[in-house]
């Protein structure tokens, strides 16, 4: 199986190359100064004049067909995340405590070579392809700042698409699905005050960390009581913090974790369940509290008609047997391009087991396979020329 955006071995090297610079080089959120760099030097060589300094280190070039049409939207994200790399590979990072743990190195040179295939092999006819390369993805932040820069606007953008390298799935397997894909993600911090005292004579206080214990256990019934248990949702606590004496009951304690789910309606009613459980169990013991509830990321919701556009592609790519229904508990901000505009978000396998890069994503060990980068990059060339040539002409017809 081939694609007219197949890369030759100059190519592959390339690519491979520019993952490795990037991968030796890791930037946090809204730190990628040095990555943007590399970006926007690689998209004037290819004859884009890229557009800088949006949301701090975001970047996007417009690629314009000969005629007026729509405008695709191709999503890169370039941020890395503060792990200390465990590898003994040559292209270990630099720069101690920053990693690029998530394949976020991958997408970024696949975005800039698909760029190029596309520039060399078949620029569109009609319509344009909007290339964008976004910091601070692992913070949930750098979308949405994006975003309100106006990147969606100027040519106005009518779909957008975007690729997760993906370990859970061997190299050649291509996940596309219709609907939620990924889930949303919240973040919250409770403090529980109560009164402090001796530890040997509690009715003389109020005791936080009974009352701690106690929520923790009654926000899972948001899970396992209150949502249909057809809905997936998923109720983590994961920090304790209070006390620091075998003998003493601390005034405060404070809890922290997140909550994941995929249906919209579901999100939108859990800031007001969360609060009223926690308020309502502290109370029971006499103590108060504090909420600090954050939305980090909404739901990502494929739409059906933009991938089956990607779904095509991947049979033609990988064949229907490499292909699977992929859905993660996982966020990603590409959710908000998703809220504005219909698009597709899919995963390219990259993990390769007998090579040992098979690490989950986040994990200090994390790699993947770099064979599976010639297949990121036609699946989104491939999706990018396709859209322009099934929708560009509807456009052009209506006008
Ligand atoms: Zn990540
Ligand atoms: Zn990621």
């Amino acid at each position: 199986m081939t694609t007219q955006f197949k890369l030759n071995d100059d190519e592959k090297r390339e690519l491979i190359e520019t993952r490795r610079d990037l991968h030796m080089h890791p930037e946090t959120a809204f730190e990628e100064e040095r990555t943007a760099g590399i970006v926007i030097e690689r998209l004037k060589s290819l004859g884009l004049s890229p557009v800088t300094g949006i949301a701090k280190t975001g970047v996007t070039a417009l690629l314009e067909g000969e005629e007026p049409g729509p405008c695709v939207l191709i999503r890169a994200d370039m941020d890395a995340l503060p792990i200390f790399e465990e590898s003994e590979e040559e292209y270990k990072s630099v720069v101690d405590g920053n990693m690029h743990a998530c394949g976020h190195d991958g997408h970024t040179s696949v975005a800039l070579s698909a760029a190029r295939q596309l520039l060399k092999i078949k620029r569109p006819k009609r319509g344009s392809i909007k290339f964008l390369f976004q910091p601070a993805e692992e913070v949930g932040d750098g979308a949405k700042a994006m975003i309100e820069e106006g990147v969606l606007e100027n040519p106005k953008v009518d779909a957008a698409f975007g690729l997760h390298l993906w370990n859970y799935m061997p190299t050649g397997v291509v996940g596309v699905t219709p609907g939620p894909v990924m889930a949303a993600a919240d973040l919250f911090t409770v403090d529980i005050f109560g009164e402090g005292c001796h530890g040997a004579q509690p009715h003389m206080g109020r005791d936080p960390v009974l009352a701690a214990a106690h929520v923790i256990t009654s926000v899972q019934q948001i899970a396992s009581r209150i949502v249909n248990p057809l809905t997936p949702v998923v109720v983590t606590v994961s920090q304790i913090h209070g006390g620091d004496a075998y003998n003493v009951i601390p005034d405060s304690v404070t809890i922290a974790g997140t909550i994941r789910t995929f249906d919209d309606e579901v999100w939108e009613g859990i800031p007001g369940l969360f609060q009223e459980i926690v308020e309502r169990t502290a109370h029971a013991f006499d103590c108060t509290v504090e909420i600090d509830y954050k939305r980090a990321t909404r739901p990502v919701e494929n739409d059906p008609e933009m991938t089956a556009l990607v779904r095509e592609i991947a049979v033609e790519l990988v064949g229907e047997d490499n292909i699977v229904e992929e859905q993660t508990t996982g966020a990603e901000d590409f959710a908000e391009f998703l809220h504005h505009v219909p698009g597709c978000f899919f995963f390219v396998g990259s993990a390769n087991h007998e090579e040992g890069k098979d690490h989950p994503h986040h994990s200090p060990r994390f790699d993947f396979d770099e064979g599976s980068l010639p297949l990121a990059v036609e699946m989104l060339a491939e999706v990018a020329h396709r859209y322009l040539e099934k929708y560009g002409s509807k456009t052009a017809s209506r006008a």
